[in-house]
This record gives structure tokens, sequence and C-alpha cells, in this order.
């Protein structure tokens, strides 16, 4: 694929995360990249039959939900700021250029296969 090709498939993951982010988040004012879980519609469920317990497990849940979508939302981000400094597709760790396959399953991929497991190391 061409980067250009590259650049379109990320640019559309990000519309679609962050759609799926502003359904269960809000973003931070003081940071436009920091995502705060919504908890309103979540507070007025079962107004009148208050039940701790379940609330408790909604926002664990809506936490973790907004935890993952954030992570993706900033690789896609960090992907996208890559092309445009021109270094989309090349390992951090090795410098080498990643595999095609590899970014065909992942485009924003930041390591190439030999280094797949290390990259969850990099900041
Ligand atoms: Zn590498």
């Amino acid at each position: 694929m061409e980067t250009e090709s590259y650049k379109i498939a990320l640019e559309g993951e990000l519309t679609e995360v962050t759609r799926l982010l502003e359904e269960v988040a809000a973003r931070d004012p003081k940071d436009a990249h920091n995502w705060v879980p919504k908890t309103d519609d979540i507070a007025a469920d079962e107004a009148d039959e208050i039940d701790v317990a379940d609330k408790t497990e909604a926002w664990a849940e809506r936490t973790g939900e907004v935890a993952e979508l954030e992570r993706r939302y900033n690789d896609v981000r960090r992907a996208l700021e890559r092309i445009e400094k021109g270094t989309y597709g090349i390992c951090e760790i090795s410098g080498h250029p990643i595999e095609t396959a590899r970014l065909e399953a992942n485009l924003a991929a930041r390591t190439c296969i030999a280094h797949k497991d290390e990259e969850d190391t990099l900041s």
C-alpha cells in the first residue's frame, strides 16, 4: 500500500474511534487528547433504586472501555503524525521497515514483527 492509502485508512479509523469515544467520554478541556469517561447516564440510571454495586460495576466497565478506545485513538493519532514526519512504517526499535503484512493487520503498528513484543515498552 502507498503511504497515501495508509493515511486515508488511518484517518477513517481516527474518525470512527473518535465517534465511539464521544459516546462514552468527553474531551478533557485542558488536554484535547485526553478523554474523561462520562458518568451522567450511569448516575441517572435507577435513580429511585440506588444500587451502589451495580453502579460501581458500570463505572468500572465504562472506564475500561474508554481506556481501551483512548489507547487506540492515541496510537492512530501518532501513526498519522509519523506519516507527516515521514517516519511512518519504520520500526521504532530497530529502524527497519515494518512488514506490509504487519501494517495491514495493524495500521498503527510501531515496530517490525521481530520487535512486536517490545511495542508495549515504547512510550
Ligand atoms: Zn524492529
